[in-house]
Protein backbone atom coordinates (compact mmCIF):
# COMPACT_ATOMS: atom_id res chain seq x y z
CA UNK A 1 0.00 0.00 0.00
CA UNK A 2 1.75 2.65 -1.16
CA UNK A 3 -0.39 6.00 -1.47
CA UNK A 4 -0.87 8.52 0.76
CA UNK A 5 -3.48 7.70 2.96
CA UNK A 6 -4.86 11.57 4.40
CA UNK A 7 -5.29 12.13 7.67
CA UNK A 8 -8.80 12.55 7.31
CA UNK A 9 -9.11 8.71 5.99
CA UNK A 10 -7.13 8.03 8.87
CA UNK A 11 -8.86 9.64 11.48
CA UNK A 12 -11.62 7.74 10.11
CA UNK A 13 -10.46 4.54 9.53
CA UNK A 14 -9.46 4.73 13.43
CA UNK A 15 -13.53 5.98 13.92
CA UNK A 16 -14.28 2.68 11.83
CA UNK A 17 -12.33 0.61 14.13
CA UNK A 18 -13.62 1.65 17.50
CA UNK A 19 -17.25 1.71 16.24
CA UNK A 20 -16.44 -2.03 15.41
CA UNK A 21 -15.36 -2.95 18.42
CA UNK A 22 -18.53 -1.49 20.56
CA UNK A 23 -20.79 -3.02 17.87
CA UNK A 24 -18.47 -6.70 18.69
CA UNK A 25 -17.78 -6.86 14.57
CA UNK A 26 -14.15 -8.29 14.75
CA UNK A 27 -11.13 -5.42 13.36
CA UNK A 28 -9.33 -7.81 10.73
CA UNK A 29 -6.77 -6.16 8.14
CA UNK A 30 -9.30 -7.09 5.17
CA UNK A 31 -12.39 -5.56 6.83
CA UNK A 32 -9.88 -2.28 7.38
CA UNK A 33 -8.37 -2.46 3.90
CA UNK A 34 -12.34 -2.40 2.20
CA UNK A 35 -13.43 0.06 4.18
CA UNK A 36 -10.36 2.25 3.43
CA UNK A 37 -10.71 2.32 -0.26
CA UNK A 38 -14.74 3.38 0.66
CA UNK A 39 -13.46 5.96 3.15
CA UNK A 40 -10.89 7.58 0.83
CA UNK A 41 -12.90 8.09 -1.87
CA UNK A 42 -16.41 10.32 -2.59
CA UNK A 43 -17.37 8.27 -5.91
CA UNK A 44 -19.68 5.65 -3.92
CA UNK A 45 -18.01 2.78 -5.45
CA UNK A 46 -19.68 -0.55 -6.11
CA UNK A 47 -18.67 -4.00 -4.42
CA UNK A 48 -17.05 -4.44 -7.73
CA UNK A 49 -14.69 -1.37 -8.02
CA UNK A 50 -13.60 -1.63 -4.51
CA UNK A 51 -13.03 -5.57 -4.45
CA UNK A 52 -10.81 -4.58 -7.97
CA UNK A 53 -8.91 -2.14 -5.78
CA UNK A 54 -8.69 -4.86 -3.17
CA UNK A 55 -6.97 -7.54 -5.48
CA UNK A 56 -4.34 -5.59 -6.01
CA UNK A 57 -3.17 -6.40 -1.98
CA UNK A 58 -5.21 -9.08 -1.15
CA UNK A 59 -5.04 -11.08 -4.49
CA UNK A 60 -6.92 -14.00 -2.89
CA UNK A 61 -9.64 -12.13 -1.86
CA UNK A 62 -12.89 -12.99 -3.73
CA UNK A 63 -15.99 -10.94 -4.66
CA UNK A 64 -17.86 -12.44 -2.61
CA UNK A 65 -15.96 -11.68 0.36
CA UNK A 66 -16.08 -7.96 -0.08
CA UNK A 67 -19.58 -8.13 -0.74
CA UNK A 68 -20.73 -9.99 2.35
CA UNK A 69 -18.24 -7.44 4.22
CA UNK A 70 -20.06 -4.16 2.91
CA UNK A 71 -23.70 -6.03 3.65
CA UNK A 72 -22.03 -6.68 7.23
CA UNK A 73 -20.87 -2.74 7.15
CA UNK A 74 -24.34 -1.68 6.33
CA UNK A 75 -25.94 -3.78 8.59
CA UNK A 76 -24.07 -2.15 12.04
CA UNK A 77 -24.38 1.41 9.96
CA UNK A 78 -20.84 2.12 9.30
CA UNK A 79 -21.91 2.92 6.30
CA UNK A 80 -24.78 3.57 4.09
CA UNK A 81 -26.12 2.38 1.01
CA UNK A 82 -26.74 4.63 -1.27
CA UNK A 83 -30.44 3.60 -3.95
CA UNK A 84 -29.62 0.44 -5.63
CA UNK A 85 -28.85 1.66 -9.12
CA UNK A 86 -29.14 -0.11 -12.31
CA UNK A 87 -29.01 -3.20 -9.61
CA UNK A 88 -25.62 -2.53 -8.43
CA UNK A 89 -25.31 -1.35 -4.62
CA UNK A 90 -23.47 1.66 -4.17
CA UNK A 91 -21.59 2.32 -1.05
CA UNK A 92 -20.82 5.74 0.90
CA UNK A 93 -18.38 6.05 4.01
CA UNK A 94 -20.03 9.22 4.86
CA UNK A 95 -22.43 9.16 7.48
CA UNK A 96 -23.29 12.82 7.42
CA UNK A 97 -27.00 13.65 6.38
CA UNK A 98 -26.77 14.28 2.62
CA UNK A 99 -28.87 12.94 -0.52
CA UNK A 100 -27.26 12.12 -4.46
CA UNK A 101 -27.85 12.65 -7.76
CA UNK A 102 -26.52 10.51 -10.42
CA UNK A 103 -25.56 10.67 -14.22
CA UNK A 104 -28.02 8.45 -16.44
CA UNK A 105 -24.90 8.58 -18.61
CA UNK A 106 -21.88 7.66 -16.93
CA UNK A 107 -23.63 6.57 -13.84
CA UNK A 108 -21.07 9.20 -11.56
CA UNK A 109 -22.82 9.54 -8.06
CA UNK A 110 -22.17 12.56 -6.06
CA UNK A 111 -23.33 14.16 -2.99
CA UNK A 112 -25.95 16.55 -2.76
CA UNK A 113 -25.72 19.46 0.54
CA UNK A 114 -29.42 20.94 0.60
CA UNK A 115 -30.78 21.67 3.25
CA UNK A 116 -34.46 21.71 2.00
CA UNK A 117 -33.86 17.95 1.08
CA UNK A 118 -32.55 16.64 4.38
CA UNK A 119 -35.85 18.29 6.33
CA UNK A 120 -38.65 17.43 4.27
CA UNK A 121 -42.09 18.22 5.28
CA UNK A 122 -44.14 14.99 4.33
CA UNK A 123 -47.45 15.18 5.69
CA UNK A 124 -49.07 12.43 7.76
CA UNK A 125 -51.53 11.46 4.68
CA UNK A 126 -48.42 10.31 3.03
CA UNK A 127 -46.69 8.29 5.91
CA UNK A 128 -49.98 6.68 6.77
CA UNK A 129 -49.58 4.25 9.63
CA UNK A 130 -45.29 4.64 9.63
CA UNK A 131 -42.88 5.55 11.49
CA UNK A 132 -40.59 7.19 9.67
CA UNK A 133 -37.13 6.45 10.07
CA UNK A 134 -35.06 7.87 7.48
CA UNK A 135 -35.22 9.27 3.85
CA UNK A 136 -33.25 9.33 0.99
CA UNK A 137 -33.44 11.44 -2.43
CA UNK A 138 -31.63 10.29 -5.51
CA UNK A 139 -31.67 12.84 -7.88
CA UNK A 140 -30.75 11.76 -11.68
CA UNK A 141 -29.92 14.04 -14.31
CA UNK A 142 -26.52 13.72 -17.10
CA UNK A 143 -23.77 15.23 -15.99
CA UNK A 144 -21.71 18.33 -17.52
CA UNK A 145 -19.34 15.93 -18.93
CA UNK A 146 -21.94 13.88 -20.31
CA UNK A 147 -23.80 16.87 -22.38
CA UNK A 148 -20.75 18.16 -23.83
CA UNK A 149 -19.68 14.41 -24.96
ZN1 LIG B 1 -22.12 11.55 -16.81
ZN1 LIG C 1 -22.72 10.32 -0.50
Amino acid sequence: MSEIITEMVKEKINEFIDRSKDLGLKVTPQRIAIYKELASTDQHPSTETIYKKIKDYYPNISLTTVYRTLETFEKLGLISVVNVLYNAARYDANLDPHNHIVCTVCKKVEDVYDASLTTLDISDKTLGEYQIKGYSILLNGVCKDCRSN
